[in-house]
C-alpha cells in the first residue's frame, strides 16, 4: 500500500468519503441533533445458495429469517425517514419476502433500493419482475470469479445479460452492477472479468480489496500492490464501455483515527437474526451488537441511551476491524475530522460531492 493524500470522488458508487453527499445530515449530527440513518443494509434471510471462504453465513451453525411483521414495523418506523435502502444477506433472492419486500419499500418511500445478490436465482421470474419493477440496481458479487476459469460464474453472466435485454425492452430503471475482490495474487486476471462484464451487458463494477480473518472480526486484506494502477488503466481503456469504480481509501494507508462510530448513526446495518451490528464488517459478530430489535422497539429506538452508548465506545485505538477500512470506518474518520475542524475535511463536505445512489452508502 502507498501512502498519498485521499482526493474526494465524484460521480462514483463508492467512496470513503460518500457520506459528504449528506452534509445537512452531517451538520446536524456534528451539532448534536439526532439523526436519522442515511441507509438501511438489511439481511431478509442469513441462508445462502452458495458456499464461499470467510462469508459469516457459511460458518453460522443457525440460520435466521426475518418475519413480514418484523420488516412492516421497521419500515414504518424508518421508511419516510431512511431514504436508502440496500437487501442483503445471506441471499435475499432466496427469501419468500424478497418480492413483497421491495414492493413494500417503494411504498414506504426508500428512494434509492439496492439488492446484493450471487445472481444464482436471477432466471427466477418473480425476482426479474420485482427487480425490474422496484429496484435502483442490483449488485452481483462474483466472489470466486476466478476459480476454474469463470467456470462458476458463466451462468451468472448468462443471466445477466437476459436481464439487460428485459431493462431495456422494458424501460426499467434498473441497473446492472457486478463486485469483484481485489488483490495482488488476481491482478493479471482483472481485464478479463471486465471484458466478462462488459459482454454480459453490466452497467457498472466495482473492486474492493480481499481480506482475511473475518472469523476473528479483525479483517484484514490480502495484497494490494499494483491493484489501483491496473484498476486504472482499464478505467482508461473501458472507459466508452462500461463505469469502472473503485474506492480508493481503502487501498491507501493513511492512518485512521475516531473517538466514537459515528457511521452507526448514518449507515444502519441489521442481520436477520433482528440484531443490529454496529458496522457491516463485523455483521453478526456478538461482540458488536449495538441493538436487539427482536423483542420489539420502540419508535424513537434509535436514540436509546444503551445504544448510543455502544457506538460510542468503539474509538479507533480499541475497534479491531480498523485494519478493514471498511466504508464505515473511513467514514468515522472523515467525520472526526470534521469535528476538529480539519480544513480539507471541511473543504470536501462543503463541495457537496455527488455519488450514484447517493442513499446507498
Ligand atoms: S454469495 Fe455472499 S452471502 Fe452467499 S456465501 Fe458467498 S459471500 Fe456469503
Amino acid at each position: 500500500m502507498k501512502s498519498e493524500t485521499p482526493k474526494p470522488a465524484t460521480l462514483e458508487v463508492a467512496s470513503g468519503y460518500k457520506i459528504a453527499a449528506h452534509r445537512e445530515r452531517v451538520l446536524a449530527y456534528l451539532r448534536g441533533e439526532p439523526v436519522y440513518p442515511v441507509s438501511l443494509e438489511l439481511d431478509l434471510t442469513s441462508r445462502c445458495s452458495r458456499n464461499c471462504r470467510d462469508c459469516p453465513s457459511t460458518r453460522a451453525s443457525v440460520h435466521w429469517e426475518l418475519s413480514e411483521n418484523f420488516i412492516e414495523r421497521l419500515f414504518s418506523v424508518l421508511g419516510g425517514n431512511v431514504p436508502g435502502l440496500l437487501l442483503t444477506g445471506g441471499e435475499p433472492t432466496i427469501s419468500a419476502l424478497f418480492a413483497p419486500t421491495l414492493a413494500l419499500a417503494r411504498q414506504r418511500g426508500f428512494r434509492d433500493i439496492a439488492v446484493v445478490t450471487n445472481g444464482s436465482h436471477l432466471d427466477n421470474e418473480e425476482v426479474c419482475t420485482a427487480l425490474l419493477a422496484h429496484a435502483s440496481t442490483i449488485r452481483v458479487s462474483l466472489y470466486d470469479w476466478e476459480e476454474e476459469v469463470f467456470s462458476g460464474a458463466e451462468s451468472i453472466l448468462q443471466h445477466l445479460q437476459t436481464l439487460r435485454q428485459r431493462i431495456e425492452g422494458s424501460q426499467s430503471p434498473l441497473r446492472i452492477g457486478v463486485s469483484a475482490l481485489t488483490s495482488t495474487r488476481r491482478l493479471k486476471k482483472l481485464r478479463r472479468l471486465v471484458q466478462k462484464a462488459v459482454g454480459a451487458g453490466v452497467h457498472w463494477i466495482y473492486f474492493h480489496p480481499r481480506c482475511r480473518h473475518w472469523d476473528q472480526g479483525r479483517p484484514q486484506p490480502e495484497e494490494q500492490a499494483g491493484v489501483l494502477d491496473e484498476i486504472g488503466r482499464l478505467q482508461e481503456e473501458f472507459s466508452e464501455q462500461i463505469e469502472i469504480d473503485v474506492s480508493t481509501q481503502r487501498y491507501l494507508d493513511f492512518p485512521l483515527h475516531f473517538a466514537a462510530y459515528h457511521a452507526a448513526h448514518f449507515l444502519m446495518v441489521v442481520g436477520a437474526d433482528r440484531k443490529n451490528y454496529l458496522g457491516a464488517e463485523v455483521k453478526y459478530h456478538p461482540d458488536f451488537v449495538i441493538d436487539d430489535l427482536g423483542n420489539g422497539f420502540d419508535n424513537d429506538f434509535l436514540w436509546d441511551n444503551i445504544r448510543l452508548q455502544q457506538i460510542d465506545a468503539q474509538s479507533s485505538d480499541k475497534y479491531r476491524a480498523l485494519g478493514s477500512r471498511h466504508r464505515g470506518v473511513l467514514y468515522n474518520d472523515f467525520i472526526e475530522r470534521l469535528k476538529c475542524k480539519d480544513r480539507e475535511a471541511e473543504r470536501i463536505l462543503d463541495s457537496r460531492p455527488h455519488f450514484r445512489y447517493p442513499h446507498i452508502l
